[in-house]
């Protein structure tokens, strides 16, 4: 499932192909993903230049010369494929018609952006630019944790008080928006807190550090993203996904990356998600 660094790499790789770019056809080939896509799509699509590409947590804003905002959120098994551009040393052909290209748009340049999602938890939605915070999917999200409207003091107040733990006040979107499962994991096992810890129980030193981490953690899956853009091996023109390793998560057994922890990742689930941590390191 892509988190905010994949979607922040999908954004990079994009923008270059849409931005400043007219979609000259747009085919929707189905009347819904997760929700039914809005009325017209294709046709208020058609003709429009992107002014740029915005991200905000996990959702992509490319915001149109219409007057209008096009929302992409990739859901679980959402990609975007490019194709008749030059992606880095390669250029991808357009492919055949693939099963589940739900939405293709065609730029002048020739490029093609397919939005392809097999299991159709992604979501595209059209509203007016002016007033796109207030769409039902971004109201309610807190602060971009790469933002300056994140730091210490409003960390400290979303967590204060907060029976939680601190992995699910992390996730709570409230709180910082776009953090997911595999970065909370990662941010934790950096900071040394259990992931069951009380998120209001946490000192004002430990709940401080938490925001520079938060930030490191991005900002090196961002860079790793931006590597791969750069290298583009995925001859298939996909972007956003890319090798990245992680120190917890999904490392079961394995011993703990920390220099002379003699301790192995252990997994517990919280509110139906596994946890990856250390106990040794992170009690
Ligand atoms: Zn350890």
């Amino acid at each position: 499932m892509p988190e905010l660094p994949e979607v922040e790499t999908v954004r990079r790789g994009l923008e270059p192909v849409m931005a400043g770019q007219t979609i000259v056809a747009a085919q929707v080939n189905r009347p819904d993903l997760r929700w039914p896509f809005p009325p017209n799509m294709a046709a208020r699509l058609t003709g429009a230049r992107v002014l740029g590409l915005r991200r905000r947590s996990k959702y992509l804003l490319a915001d149109l010369s219409s007057g209008e905002t096009l929302l992409i959120h990739l859901g679980m098994s959402g990609r975007m494929l490019v194709s008749g551009a030059m992606l880095g040393q390669f250029h991808h052909a357009h492919p055949a018609p693939a099963k589940h290209d739900h939405v293709v748009l065609d730029m002048e340049s020739g490029a093609r952006v397919t939005f392809n999602d097999a299991r159709r938890f992604g979501a595209m939605d059209l509203m007016a630019t002016d007033g796109a915070e207030s769409h039902p999917l971004l109201a309610s999200l807190g602060p971009e944790p790469l933002g300056n409207a994140f730091d210490e003091s409003v960390l400290a107040a979303a967590l204060k008080n907060r029976n939680t733990p601190i992995k699910s006040a992390l996730l709570d979107q409230h709180v910082v928006a776009g953090l997911g499962n595999i970065y909370v994991c990662e941010v934790l096992f950096r900071a040394r807190l259990n992931p069951a810890a009380k998120a209001g129980s946490l000192t004002p030193e430990q709940t401080a550090s938490l925001v520079p981490i938060i930030r490191q953690v991005l900002s090196e899956a961002i860079e790793a993203g931006g590597s791969s853009l750069r290298d583009y091996r995925q001859t298939d023109g996909e972007l956003g996904y890319f090798q990245h390793r992680f120190h917890v998560y999904d490392r079961e057994g394995q011993p703990c990356a920390t220099p002379g922890c003699p301790g192995h990742i252990e997994r517990m689930v919280q509110s139906g998600r596994s946890s990856f941590y250390c106990p040794v390191c992170q009690r």
